[in-house]
């Protein structure tokens, strides 16, 4: 990591003029997978500042493994035995989640931060009922006794709209249609109402109806309850429709981040832009969906320079040699491009409009 890209980020960083404390910071976080000889490093999350406050909804979106996944086990502490937090900070409530003890982190897990996993049937365990997995948590966290437990679960059940639930919870988890399942592990991820709900692609398993019925669901709890939201997504529309924040990951790093209005019409990154040209406008009479050629780059033997210059259409020789840091090309937006470095001159950024998504 280069001193310039530590010193660049400030506070400021991805603020999006809320009020208050955040609710979560995350300070250059780095996470990598070591090999078991320790020759191979795979720099999943590298250098990662991000900013969230209480009723926010961050949308992150990136390729196929530019490190999503990685950072949202990184913020629960749940990674695989192979990766390590290598730096950073992450600023939970003012708390810093990397320096807690595992026995601290357990308490923090599912009570104050829940998350939901991009296959619902790996989050519930198929030899239990619905009402016993719904429950758990609070039997856990908040030592609540078995048939409090279960009645709770009922009214979870109900709140996620699960029709019939006083029967559900005798059920088995094979019993359950794909979007019921998924809307369980949200009714567990809110039993301790969390201050945090991390949900990763939490509706590629579901139809559309169904999705749109399951966004709606996610907002009217983070009204009701005041949750800080983050969703990863590879939807571009899920991300117009559901969050305020964006951050753009490529090869690890957080590319471009800031408000979504802002990101969506005037792009920073040549990434971000690609990103956006790709989805299909619906106000265009042919439906054009460009694909970004070439490969994303080894997260383990990263290049020199820039890791997007070698599929960047406006890549330049310093690019290919000298990594660009953080700027902030407006409030609240950064990109790590040098495009976006005070006093370039380029050539505009073509507008996208997020009503036209
Ligand atoms: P997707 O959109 O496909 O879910 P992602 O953005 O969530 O992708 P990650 O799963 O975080 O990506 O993976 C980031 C990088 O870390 C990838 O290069 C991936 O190959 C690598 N990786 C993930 N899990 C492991 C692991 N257990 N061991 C080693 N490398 C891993
Ligand atoms: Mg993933």
């Amino acid at each position: 990591m280069s001193s310039s890209t530590r010193n660049s980020v400030n506070s400021d960083t991805m603020t999006s003029h809320s009020q208050g404390a955040p609710l979560l910071e995350l300070r250059n976080l780095s996470t990598h997978y070591v090999s078991a000889a320790g020759t191979r490093v795979v720099r999943a999350v590298e250098d990662v500042s991000l900013t969230l406050h209480a009723r926010e909804t961050l949308g992150i979106v990136g390729e196929s493994g530019s490190g999503k996944s990685t950072l949202a086990l990184t913020m629960l502490r749940v990674l695989p035995p192979a990766a390590q937090i290598v730096s950073g900070q992450m600023l939970f409530e003012g708390e810093d989640l990397v320096q807690k003890s595992e026995e601290d982190m357990r308490k923090v897990r599912g009570k104050r931060i829940a998350m939901i996993l991009q296959d619902p049937m790996a989050s519930l365990n198929p030899l239990f009922t619905i009402g016993d997995q719904v429950g758990e948590p609070l039997r856990e966290h908040e030592g609540a006794s078995r048939k409090t437990a279960w009645e709770k679960a009922i009214q979870l059940l109900k709140s996620v709209r699960i029709p019939s639930s006083e029967t559900r919870v005798t059920q088995y988890p094979h019993e359950m249609s794909g979007g019921m399942r998924q809307r369980i592990v949200g009714a567990i991820a809110i039993s301790c109402e969390p201050r945090l709900l991390i949900a990763d692609e939490p509706t590629t398993s579901l139809d559309l109806t169904i999705q749109a019925q399951y966004l709606n669901l996610l907002r009217d709890l983070q009204q009701e309850h005041g949750l800080g939201l983050i969703f990863i997504t590879h939807n571009l529309g899920i991300v117009a429709k559901m969050c305020n924040l964006l951050a753009v990951m490529y090869a690890g790093k957080v590319v471009e981040s800031g408000p979504v209005s802002r990101v969506f019409n005037t792009p920073a990154h040549p990434y971000t832009e690609a990103l956006l040209s790709s989805i299909p406008r619906m106000t265009e009479q042919r439906q054009r969906l460009t694909a970004i050629d070439g490969q994303p780059p080894d997260l383990s033997n990263l290049p020199r320079g820039c890791a997007f210059a070698a599929r960047c259409p406006r890549v330049f020789a310093r690019c290919m040699v000298e990594e660009p840091p953080i700027f902030t090309p407006s409030p609240g937006q950064t990109a790590r491009c040098w495009l976006a470095a005070p006093n370039t001159a380029h050539a505009s950024s073509p507008q996208v409009s997020v009503g036209a998504l």
